[in-house]
Formats: structure tokens, C-alpha cells, sequence
């Protein structure tokens, strides 16, 4: 983030971080520069560019200037010196933990976690021959005994997904540092507006860009984040940043690019070899959603909390798990760590289970049965019959998704319509 840039307000930022008027045209409005590649000065240009002596734009496998708007405007909004932008939300947690793993190495995570990535962790990663350890994160001697020589990172997600439950940022950063580790927190249920991890002690953030930054259900991706704050050689653990690069003539990462190493990593390794690229009318999409961030998470959290509040005393309804209730074990940590909202995320239990579940949600009319989250629109999804369909019972259970649960992600319609909508939908299903 530019200095000029530091004195504004996150109101400010979310509309002109990154942005300046396109210097051939003057456009205003970040273009969609849909282009390949880019013509070098020289031919001395390019030796540089691609020797990483100078940055610039090669080839948008690496680099496109419109989603590098996108990725200085969400790096700002973080409190992050740099962002990668990439093709999704589980192309961000690879790019994350690329840099960091070797084959052998572990990741501690949460077992509160969004289903996909459960599975990504307990399963996809291990073709690369790296794991994960889901704990508790609540447990603060778990978490320190899951620990060991071979891991590299700690995970989380801020407000979790499906819901009801919130992490103790602060206290998990505390553990990371203890132990060394750079801490991951996927920050998508929250955003920036809500939690800035970094400033919390988190090292990196990722960010399914597909959800509340773009806000609107029309593109995938991702984003990267990095404090540039951590010290990638102290260990000796992350030679991929600390040691040479074989393919960058032996340059070493850190030495060379100091806090800026891990962002630059990302670009000249992570983007060039596994080429899990943002298209840049994605980036557009996501930067004209992140230019009212603010307004629509501040709508959200209201209108969850209204609805919440509603649902808690229907006769239907046997549980509501939204950290923005009084009665929610984890309402005293949302006001402490997450103070401007508990985000529009939460699960309801209905006592009539699976079979209520069902036909509530094929009762809901405004409400739009699908498997996404963070959109404008209200919508709402069962679970255990589908994201967290590949779980075990007892993974469902431990992430909140068991039989009788609904997710709801509260869009920012009129809350009443959506209460009403709801009304009938429970009724309907207990008739
Ligand atoms: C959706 C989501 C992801 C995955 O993002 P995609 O863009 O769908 O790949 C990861 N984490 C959380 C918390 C999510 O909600």
C-alpha cells in the first residue's frame, strides 16, 4: 500500500486502492485489458523481466494488468504489502501452501472448516504427499501437540463456514508464533470489512474472491494475501523461499526480495508452474463488487441479525448457531475480535430433521437453493446432502452439518421479505 494511500478510510480504499486513471486514455474505470502478453521496450527489457531484475507484465499467465488492480486493492484492504489473485477459492489455499510444504510436511488446521476444504486437506493434498492435522483450535493444548518438526503452517477460516462458530484469531496467532509457523486465515465469510487478520498476527489470508468481494454470484476466485512480515529463512523449514531457485538462475527469494519474497514467489513460481490464473473480466466483476463492500456487509450482518433473532423463537426451529445472538456460546469472542458484526452466515437445526430440512428449502421462494455463499441474494443450502456430502457422519457433526441442519446466507433484500418467506417455508414443511 502506497503512503499516499494510508490516511484514507476503508471506504475510501475499497473504491480507489490500486486504481489511477488508465494512462494511455485516461479511462476512469479500470479497464478489462484482455491481452496475453505484452511488448517488451527491448530486447534488454525483456532479459530483465524475465530475469526478475524489473517487474512488469510478460505474459497474464503471471501477470494481467487488470487483476493486478484487484490484487493491490484487496492487499489494502488486508493491511497485506501484496496479494496474488487466482482462478478460486481452492486455488488460493494451494498457491498458499505451495511455497511452504515439501513432500512430508503437514498443515495444523481447524476442524471447523468450509466442506470443501476438509476434503482438499484430508484428501486432494495428499497426492503432492502433504497432510493435514484437523483439531480443535478451542483447545489450546491440542492444538500444541499437533505441532510437530514437519509442519509448516497453521489454518483457519475467521467466521467459519457453514457457521455458528468464530476464531480466537488473536490466541491462534499467539500459538503460531510460539511455534514459529506462519498462520493461514481463509478471511472469506468475514472480508476485510469485518476482520483483518493480519492485523490480529495472521502471516497470510486467503480468499474465495467468488463470495462476498465480489458479492454478487457471477465470478470464481481467489486471493492471496501476504503480512510480509515473516521471516522465511529463521528456520531453515522453507527453503522454496529462503534457498536458491534452480530455474531463477539460484536466486534466493528472501535474500533477495526481503518482506516482498513470499508475493513475488507466488507470481514467478506459483502463477508460471501451476498457471491457476484470474481472467481479467473476473478481476473486473471482482473490483466493481469490492467498490461497496462496505454498505453490503454492513447490510448483511444487520439483516442476519434480525432474521437470527426471528428464527431463534420459531416453534420449527431447535437451534440457531449465529455468533451475533446473546445466546451463542461464542458471542462474547465475536464482540472481542469480530466488534463490526458476526457476518450473514449461520446454520439452523430443525426439530422435524432431515425431512423438514428438505422441504423447507424446496418451500423457500426468495430464498435460492444452491451451493454458493456471499451473494447478494438470500440463499440457502442443506449441507449434509450436499457441500459436506463427502464427510463422514462424524466430520459433518464436528463441522456443524449434521442431518438437520440449514445454511443460510442472508443476502441484503428487505429483511422482512425474507422472514416472511421463511414463515411459509416452515410452515409448509411442518403441515
Ligand atoms: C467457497 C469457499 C472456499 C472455496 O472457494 P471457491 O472460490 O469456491 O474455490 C474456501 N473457503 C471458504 C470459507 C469458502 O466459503
Amino acid at each position: 500500500m502506497s503512503d499516499a494511500l494510508s490516511k484514507y478510510g476503508f471506504e475510501t480504499l475499497q473504491i480507489h486502492a490500486g486504481a489511477r486513471p488508465d494512462a494511455a486514455t485516461g479511462a476512469r474505470q479500470t479497464p478489462i485489458y484482455q491481452s496475453t502478453a505484452y511488448v517488451f521496450q527491448d530486447s534488454d527489457h525483456a532479459a530483465a523481466l524475465f530475469d526478475l531484475k524489473e517487474i512488469g507484465f510478460i505474459y497474464s499467465r503471471l501477470t494481467n494488468p487488470t487483476v493486478a488492480v484487484l490484487q493491490e486493492r484487496i492487499a489494502t484492504l488486508e493491511g497485506g504489502i501484496g496479494a496474488i489473485c487466482c482462478s478460486s477459492g481452492h486455488a488460493a489455499q494451494l498457491l498458499a501452501l505451495f511455497p511452504l510444504m515439501t513432500p512430508g510436511c503437514n498443515v495444523v488446521s481447524s476442524n471447523r472448516l468450509y466442506g470443501g476444504t476438509v476434503t482438499q486437506f484430508n484428501n486432494t493434498i495428499k497426492r503432492f504427499n502433504w497432510s493435514s492435522k484437523l483439531v480443535d483450535l478451542d483447545d489450546e493444548c491440542a492444538v500444541r501437540e499437533a505441532i510437530d518438526d514437519n509442519t509448516r503452517a497453521i489454518f483457519c477460516e475467521s467466521i467459519s463456514n457453514p457457521g455458528g462458530y468464530v476464531t480466537d484469531i488473536p490466541a491462534v496467532a499467539r500459538i503460531a508464533e510460539d511455534a514459529g509457523l506462519p498462520l493461514i486465515v481463509d478471511n472469506t465469510a468475514a472480508t476485510a470489512y469485518l476482520c483483518q487478520p493480519i492485523s490480529m498476527g495472521a502471516t497470510l489470508v486467503v480468499h474465495s474472491v467468488t463470495k462476498y468481494l465480489t458479492g454478487n454470484g457471477t465470478v470464481m476466485g481467489g486471493a492471496v494475501v501476504d503480512s510480509g512480515t515473516f521471516d522465511w529463512s529463521a528456520s531453515g523449514k522453507f527453503p522454496s523461499l529462503s534457498e536458491p531457485e534452480s530455474a531463477y538462475h539460484g536466486l534466493k527469494f528472501h535474500e533477495t526480495f526481503g518482506p516482498y519474497a513470499y508475493t513475488l514467489h507466488g507470481v514467478a513460481v506459483g502463477m508460471r508452474d501451476l498457471g491457476m490464473t484470474m481472467n481479467p473480466q473476473a478481476a473486473h466483476y471482482s473490483l466493481m463488487g469490492i467498490e461497496t463492500l462496505s454498505l453490503r456487509m454492513e447490510r448483511h450482518v444487520a439483516n442476519a441479525l434480525t432474521i437470527s433473532t426471528w428464527l431463534e423463537k420459531r416453534p420449527e426451529v431447535a437451534e440457531v448457531t449465529f455468533s451475533g445472538l446473546p445466546s451463542s456460546p461464542y458471542h462474547e469472542r465475536q464482540k472481542r475480535v469480530y466488534p463490526k458484526g458476526a457476518g450473514a452466515l449461520f446454520t439452523i437445526r430443525l426439530s422435524g430433521g432431515y425431512d423438514a430440512c428438505v422441504k423447507t428449502v424446496d418451500n423457500l421462494q426468495l430464498f435460492s437453493h444452491v451451493a454458493n455463499l456471499g451473494d447478494a441474494r438470500s440463499l440457502v443450502i442443506h449441507p449434509a446432502s450436499t457441500t459436506h456430502r463427502q464427510l463422514t457422519d462424524e466430520q459433518k457433526i464436528a463441522a456443524g452439518a449434521g442431518p438437520d441442519v440449514l445454511r443460510l446466507s442472508i443476502g441484503i433484500e428487505t429483511a422482512e421479505d425474507l422472514i416472511e418467506d421463511l414463515r411459509q417455508a416452515l410452515e409448509a414443511a411442518s403441515a
